[in-house]
This record gives C-alpha cells, sequence and structure tokens, in this order.
C-alpha cells in the first residue's frame, strides 16, 4: 500500500507541472473508464470512525482526498428507507419510501446499469444480503415495493448485469419449471466464489451462496465481499468498454437496527477491508472513479466517552451507543477517487451521485 501511494504521488507531482490540470489523485483523465460505487447501508461519519478506533492499520478512508457530504431524505419522507435511498443514487430520482427503481408515480425510471450498459460498459453487483434486496435491487430492477423480492429475482435474470454475488436463492425458486438462468446464459455457482477463467463473450456470471443472506462476519462469512470484489473486477475488466459496479456492504445497517455493537465493528471493519481492496485496484489502473458512501445513516451511532449525566465520564474509554433502532437523516459521507473525483465534493442531495456520475461519462 505504500509502496503504491508513493508512486502516486509522484505521479501527482509530474502531471501537476507538465499538464498543469487535471485534479490532484494522479489521475490520467477527467473522464473514468469504470465506475466503481460502493454503498454501507446505514453507513453515517460515526460508522465510518470504527476502524480508526477498533482496527491496527490506518483506516483507508484517511487516502480520500475529495469528500462530500449527502442529505438522503426521500421524495416521500424526511427519512428515507434503502429502497428509494438507492433508487435516487441509481436513476437520479428522489421517490417514496418503498420504491425500486420507480418515481413517485411508480413509473419505471432508468438506472445506471441500464443506462452504462447501452454504452458498452459491463456491469456487476455485489451485495451480504440477497441480491435481490432493496439497495442492490435499485440497480437492475423496477418495482413498486421492495418486498416483491420474487419478482426482483426474475428481472435481475433478465437484466444487463453481468456479474452479481451475495445471497437469496430462494427467491430464485419456483419459476414454474422455467429454467430462468440457463434462458438468460447466466453460469450460476451455489457453493462458492472462484475465478471467472476463459468467460465466454456474452455469458453472465452469477454466485448465490445462502438461501437469504449471507452470514454475517461474526458467523464465518470472512473475506467473500472483498474476494467477490476482485472476482468481479477482473471479469467485468475483461470488456473493452468500461465497467461499472455496486458493491454493498449491506449488514451495516442490520448492526445498527440490532443496536449490536460488535456486529456493526466487525461489518464496518469488513467494509473498510474492501474498499482498501477496490481503492488498490483504482489506484494501479488510473482510469477507475471509485465512490463510497451511504444510502443512510441508521441507529443514531456514536463513539462517546464512557460516563453518565455529563460529568465524571472516562474520556480515555469509548462506549458504543444508539440513539435509535431506526433509520436517520444525518446527513452520510461521500468519499471518492480517480478521474473526476472533485465533482463529488460538497454537500448535495442523494440523487446527485447519479447526476454527478452521468456528467462525467457524458463528458467524454
Ligand atoms: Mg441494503
Ligand atoms: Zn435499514
Amino acid at each position: 500500500m505504500h509502496r503504491i501511494l508513493t508512486i502516486s504521488s509522484v505521479f501527482t507531482l509530474f502531471t501537476g507541472i507538465i499538464l498543469a490540470q487535471g485534479s490532484a489523485t494522479g489521475d490520467k483523465a477527467e473522464t473514468p473508464r469504470n465506475v466503481i460505487l460502493m454503498i454501507g447501508d446505514g453507513m453515517g461519519v460515526a460508522q465510518v470512525s470504527i476502524p480508526y478506533y477498533y482496527m491496527d492499520e490506518e483506516p483507508v478512508f484517511s487516502q480520500f482526498k475529495y469528500i462530500g457530504l449527502c442529505r438522503t431524505s426521500s421524495g416521500s419522507d424526511l427519512v428515507t428507507q434503502s429502497s428509494a435511498a438507492a433508487t435516487a443514487m441509481s436513476s437520479g430520482y428522489k421517490t417514496y419510501n418503498m420504491a425500486v427503481g420507480v418515481d413517485m408515480d411508480t413509473v419505471p425510471q432508468k438506472n445506471l446499469v441500464e443506462i452504462l450498459s447501452e454504452k458498452g460498459f459491463m456491469t456487476g453487483i455485489i451485495a451480504t444480503s440477497p441480491v435481490t434486496d432493496a439497495t442492490p435491487a435499485a440497480f437492475y430492477a423496477h418495482v413498486p415495493d421492495r418486498y416483491m423480492q420474487r419478482e426482483i429475482a426474475q428481472q435481475l435474470a433478465r437484466s444487463e448485469v453481468d456479474f452479481f454475488a451475495g445471497g437469496g436463492i430462494k427467491y430464485f425458486l419456483d419459476t414454474a419449471g422455467v429454467d430462468l438462468f440457463k434462458e438468460n446464459h447466466i453460469q450460476v455457482d451455489y457453493s462458492k466464489l472462484k475465478k471467472i477463467r476463459n468467460p465466454n463473450p456474452g455469458d453472465r456470471y452469477g454466485f448465490l451462496l445462502s438461501a437469504d443472506r449471507m452470514p454475517a462476519i461474526l458467523e464465518g462469512r470472512k473475506d467473500f465481499l472483498s474476494d467477490a470484489s476482485s472476482i468481479a473486477i477482473d471479469f467485468l475488466s475483461t470488456g473493452k468498454d468500461g465497467f461499472f459496479l455496486m458493491v454493498e456492504g449491506s449488514q451495516i445497517d442490520w448492526a445498527d437496527h440490532g443496536n449490536h455493537a460488535e456486529y456493526l465493528i466487525t461489518e464496518m471493519n469488513d467494509f473498510e477491508h474492501t474498499v482498501r481492496t477496490v481503492l488498490e485496484y483504482a489506484m494501479k489502473d488510473g482510469e477507475t472513479l471509485v465512490i463510497v458512501t451511504a444510502d443512510h445513516e441508521t441507529g443514531g451511532f456514536a463513539l462517546a466517552a464512557a460516563g453518565e449525566n455529563g460529568y465524571g465520564g472516562d474520556y480515555d474509554s469509548i462506549v458504543p451507543v444508539f440513539a435509535t433502532t431506526m433509520h436517520s437523516a444525518t446527513l452520510v459521507p461521500v468519499f471518492a477517487y480517480g478521474p473526476g473525483a472533485e465533482k463529488f465534493m460538497g454537500v448535495y442531495e442523494n440523487s446527485g451521485i447519479f447526476h454527478k456520475i452521468m456528467e462525467l461519462i457524458r463528458s467524454e
């Protein structure tokens, strides 16, 4: 990591002097070839702070120079659900809380996977939830209610998504005798992640590794999220026109809902580890825009000094505390690296994530 950083800063120096243009990240171009959007579900600034106190290494978040904040309220409510927030980021439309890929009037709106596929991008979706859960679904499906997971599964099979990994086998069963995957040229592995060697052009690949959600880190999920991201990048970068990949740390949100600190800390550190893997690739590649953000904050989480009533506390010891078991309206952080990363500075609406990506891709 240190070696890569050094090379990157030297490159920045040279591009700065010679070209006197471009951003200060060592970017080769203003227009990204690839876009990787990483979503920590329920990950506010306090959750991002976790690895700073519960990990030995310097967290990867310190390596981002372009940082912003997003307002996450949905089209219907001050406090959003994951479905509406993901729809805002995937399509640019603020919608009602239960909506997946449809606007306030339940009209389907095009998402990043559909728009970028038309431009020749290969696309991938990875989650530690079922791949049919609200956040990933908003990147390929259009349904009026997030709980229509069997319909969402059908739409995934028929979508433009070239790679997917996560849980949710049960939502793909009972398709009236039709082999959904075979019919749609998707090779699905139900046992374990593995590299995709010599992919057939046009073939699509899926890893469905549990009936419903993936196990938690505390239950032994190990490096699934990071490994799936590496495998996806290897495969998707074989395309000739770039790729779009969405990676979700889904269970940060569930740990927050449960006010379960150990669950939260382990899921957060796993997400950090995955961001590290992706950023290492982007630093070497130089043409990949990486955006790390959240759909909303959950739990009203804080890393508080120990003690009560504001007096006599132990300011040298941290206690993870939660204000709620619900989502909150707190602004969420956005970290960006790569070509166009500076666009993500400032305070803006979550739908701005979609518009900023589109502006960068359009400026080709
Ligand atoms: Mg989610
Ligand atoms: Zn939630």
